[in-house]
């Protein structure tokens, strides 16, 4: 499978529909950020995707990782550890880090750019260095002065990686659930046991150490959530220039069959007297891990959007090339003994509905990666505060409403090659294998919807989704008047005023029951993905009609895009409106025995 970056609409996204460069100016840190050093960026990484990492997508998934059950190692398939090593002395990882530990301070919207480029080359790869940034990102909100000096140098450059350390076999989404001990030694440090599951790149032979960040609890912690830590706990432990010393004692067991995202070592992870450090305050664990799952939340948004775009370029290839049947309105090929098959309605169908989603969640991503910048750096509080609500507001979204897309699209992309698709030679499948695992990880779809309609919606009054719902509302009123754009604006301001109505009616039934909030929060998830994916597109297809005598076919075909977005892919909301009024009674109707 091919893999060429989509520079073109990155940088639409970035300098038309977002002016980023503007919008960084207003942060100190970012302020002498330019269009020129955004676009050489994004040519390097979509150089650097594609050459290096695309080729190996294959190999990855064919020879899998492999486990020596004497020495615990686990070696990744041939060719990954040469790819790392290429990342690293290009400086990829330390990209968006802190200046002060080797970073080299560019913004999270541009690196989400990279990120897309990453996954859409090579998904399993690019989990090894990803779970590493967020593994970063939570020392360096939570680490001691002493643990960021000795560790966030390391894991900025490359050198060594990072995991999350959550899941046991009898708790996943319950993390209070969890029984991994650890027990303070004189020295500070503590002693910890326990096992862990599906522990992402937790063993393999690419960097030289590896950072386990690990959920465990104290003796006499409080029972459930209250009563979590988390620990530092590095597979060398390192002398005090950060030179990795004596083995601790934290081993793979076993690496898990899977299917997908073969390339990434899935890992059973036994700790028996292993040496961690706490990290942050005692029982404050799952805050602290909040950080680096809220970066992974977005991440896994990105690998989906990463497989679409891949997914539909190799569709949309084979749709030119491969012959079948005449059009339905006549020959179009007639030089042919048959037109190729882009030429079928349908055919278009599936392909538009990939390359939606794929320019939907690019524009919605690079928006919520836009507020994370302005959350993190903008020097007014009142501003940082309003970004912040968005970022927590969207974020559930990001996750589930991409990840989910990402399952259609890349399941619409194998269609396309009929047959071949579903034999493995074509590539095709692939993607769909790989999609799949990302509507479970990192708290499954379910329990992102239950996060957005509890308690970023209902538990908050509303006010972040009337945050969103402003910027909406302004757009809306600003091109109301614009008959070439009523065909955009009717249908967004409606399902704007649909959300608004249905989260009030959810929020009175909630008050009878909990349950009415479970039962309606997926479909609630979806529509307000929709609503986000119906304003970007909106706000493009006008950036596209104001190019409309333009002679660039980039504008004409992101008006195509937006018009079967808004054809065919929003009217989905009729049905998900239906599906959120309906209430708990049908789905707890049935005995549990019964099933
Ligand atoms: C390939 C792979 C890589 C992974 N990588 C990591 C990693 O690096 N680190 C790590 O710690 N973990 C990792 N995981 C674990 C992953 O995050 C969990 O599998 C996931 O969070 C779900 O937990 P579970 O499997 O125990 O399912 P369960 O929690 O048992 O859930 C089962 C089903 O019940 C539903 N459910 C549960 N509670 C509720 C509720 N309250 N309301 C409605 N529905 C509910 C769930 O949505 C799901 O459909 C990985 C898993 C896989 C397969």
């Amino acid at each position: 499978m091919q893999y060429t970056a989509p520079l073109r609409d990155m940088q639409f996204v970035l300098h038309e529909l977002l002016d980023v460069q503007t919008e960084l100016k207003a942060l100190p840190r970012h302020a002498d950020i330019d269009a020129d050093t955004i676009n050489q960026v994004l040519e390097e990484g979509g150089r650097f995707t594609a050459k290096v990492l695309a080729p190996l997508n294959a190999v990855g998934d064919r020879e899998g990782c492999r486990i020596d059950p004497a020495s615990h190692a686990v070696t990744t398939p041939p060719g990954f550890t040469a790819a790392y090593r290429q990342f690293v002395e290009a400086g990829w990882p330390s990209l968006t880090c802190d200046p002060a530990y080797g970073g080299q301070g560019l913004p999270v919207v541009l690196y989400n750019c990279f990120s897309e480029m990453l996954n859409a080359a090579n998904q399993a790869w690019y989990m090894y260095p990803g779970l590493s940034h967020g593994a970063y990102e939570c020392l360096h909100a939570h680490g001691t002065p002493e643990q960021k000096a000795l560790y966030l140098p390391k894991l900025v450059s490359g050198e060594w990686t990072g995991t999350m350390c959550l899941t046991e076999p009898h708790c996943g989404t319950d993390l209070g659930l969890l029984r991994t001990r650890a027990t303070p030694q004189a020295d500070g440090s503590c002693r910890i046991n326990g096992g862990k599951i599906f522990i992402s790149a937790g063993e393999h032979d690419m960097a030289e150490n590896i950072l386990h960040l690990v959920l465990a609890r104290l003796p006499d912690a409080p029972a459930g959530t209250r009563g979590i830590s988390l620990f530092l706990v590095p597979k060398f432990l390192p002398d005090a220039e950060g030179r990795p010393g004596p083995r601790n004692a934290i081993y793979c067991g076993a690496i898990e069959e899977k299917m997908g995202i073969h390339g990434n070592s899935t890992c059973q992870m036994n700790l028996d007297d292993a040496t961690g450090w706490l990290i942050g305050e005692p029982n404050k664990g799952l805050n602290a891990m909040f950080v680096m799952m809220n970066a992974a939340r977005l991440g896994v948004g990105m690998q989906s959007l990463g497989l679409t775009e891949a997914a539909y370029q190799n569709a949309a290839a084979y749709a030119r090339e491969r012959q079948q049947m005449r059009s339905l309105s006549g020959a179009k090929a007639p030089e042919q003994p048959a037109d190729p098959i882009i030429v079928h309605p349908d055919v278009r169908r599936m392909l538009l509905t990939a390359r939606a989603y794929a320019e939907g969640g690019r524009a919605f991503s690079a928006f919520v990666a836009l507020q994370i910048d302005r959350e993190l750096s903008h020097p007014d509080a009142a501003a940082r505060k309003e970004a912040g609500d968005l970022v927590a507001l969207l974020t559930p979204v990001v996750k589930a409403f991409m990840t989910d897309n990402g399952w259609i699209a890349t399941s619409e992309a194998m269609q396309v090659f009929g047959g071949h698709g579903y034999v493995v030679e074509s590539g095709a499948e692939q993607y769909v294998r790989d999609a799949r695992i990302n509507m479970i990880y990192e708290g499954t779809n379910t329990i992102q919807s239950l996060d957005l309609l509890g308690r970023k919606v209902l538990m908050d009054n509303g006010e972040k989704l009337k945050k969103f719902g402003a910027l909406i509302e302004a757009f809306v009123e600003e091109n109301e008047g614009d008959a070439a754009m009523a065909e955009f604006v009717g249908p967004l301001a409606e399902l704007g005023g649909q959300i608004g109505e249905l989260s009030m009616e959810i929020g009175t039934k909630a008050f009878r029951s909990q349950d009415e909030v479970g039962a309606a929060a997926v479909p609630y998830l979806r529509l307000v993905g929709h609503l986000a994916y119906a304003y970007f597109f909106a706000r493009m297809a006008r950036l596209a009609l104001a190019h409309a005598g333009s002679a660039d076919p980039f504008y004409k075909a992101k008006l195509a895009t937006a018009r079967f977005y808004f054809a065919r892919l929003l009217p989905e909301t009729a049905m998900l409106l239906r599906q959120a009024r309906s209430g708990a009674a049908a789905l707890l109707e049935m005995e549990a025995d019964s099933f």
